[in-house]
């Protein structure tokens, strides 16, 4: 049972719309409020935690990860060789774009430092597609904070009305969440109004809808560090609709609650048990990465 007091995206964007505050100042508020900490202190954290997120990426872009498993091998980095010399298929930043989550992921993969955004299968997410974007368009640090903040605050609102746990809710509560938080935050860090952030996320977490989790060997490797780039992929599509001025005939509220009903009716073999879906398949029978350079 519950016991946390559920919480309600649209209350929040309804607020900021009658303030005219962004979704940001919205939800620092409630984490005043919530924790009793000042706001230096949180915007500090913040800071701190976007440090260590941003070595993980630069540690999983400069160098190849090699998990104890055999089953990582440096993938991030070597998307980001290949992009170098002119492979990529859509122009530079969207070889960057899959990277940087993998990259993430895969640190992840190999014990390093992250944080878990909302979850450490999912930690590959939210930075990357903020920092990419970031990057791409010079977006300033406090813009940059702030986003990060909506995208806390878009998390708690899934935590507590839905699940934010692969074994509760399947893949669709971590990466689909992770990717809801990104999508959400990088319309705000765009100047997009809350209402569009609200569309962001409903149209994020909507299409990654009944994602399993179905990790192999039980580790966070496979499918996990390739799941964290579809997430992100998709938070990106997400804004870009949101912004576009694409509407959302669904409320963010109901298409959250409605991830945790999906989840919920997930059999236990898609939660996390590794009893199912790409879990059960053989290992090795498929191309490895030498043999698809060949
Ligand atoms: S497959 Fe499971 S363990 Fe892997 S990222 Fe998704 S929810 Fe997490």
């Amino acid at each position: 049972m519950r016991t946390m007091k559920e919480i309600s995206l649209e209350r929040f964007i309804q607020k900021v719309e009658e303030s005219g505050q962004p979704l940001s100042e919205a939800f620092l508020q409630h984490e005043i409020t919530e924790t009793g900490k000042p706001r230096e202190m949180l915007w500090e954290l913040m800071r701190t935690r976007m440090a260590v997120m941003n070595q993980a990426l630069k540690r999983g872009l400069e160098s190849p990860q090699r998990s104890r498993s055999g089953l990582i091998q440096g993938e991030a980095h070597r998307i980001a060789n290949w992009a170098a010399t002119g492979g990529s298929l859509l122009g530079g930043g969207f070889s960057k774009l899959i990277a940087s989550a993998m990259a993430i992921a895969e640190v992840n993969a190999c014990m390093g430092r992250i944080v878990a955004a909302p979850t450490a299968g999912s930690c590959g997410v939210l930075p990357a597609t903020l920092f990419t974007v970031a990057g791409e368009r010079a977006v300033s640090e406090e813009a940059l904070i702030r986003a990060f903040l909506t995208a806390g605050g878009i998390g708690l609102v899934i935590e507590r009305s839905a699940s934010l746990s692969g074994a509760e809710g399947g893949c669709q509560a971590e990466v689909g969440s992770a990717s809801a938080m990104a999508a959400g935050a990088l319309v705000e860090m765009l100047g997009g109004p809350p209402v569009q952030v609200g569309c962001a996320v409903a149209f994020a977490l909507g299409n990654l809808m009944g994602l399993i989790c179905d990790p192999v060997r039980g580790l966070v490797e496979i499918p996990c560090v390739k799941r964290n780039a579809l997430g992100e992929v998709n938070a990106v599509t997400a804004a870009e609709m949101a912004l576009a001025g694409c509407g959302s005939v669904f409320s963010a509220d109901a298409v959250i609650e409605t991830m945790g009903k999906v989840g919920r009716h997930l059999p236990e073999e898609f939660r996390e048990t590794a009893r199912g879906g790409l879990a059960l398949l053989p290992i090795g029978d498929g191309m490895s990465p030498d043999q698809a350079r060949a």
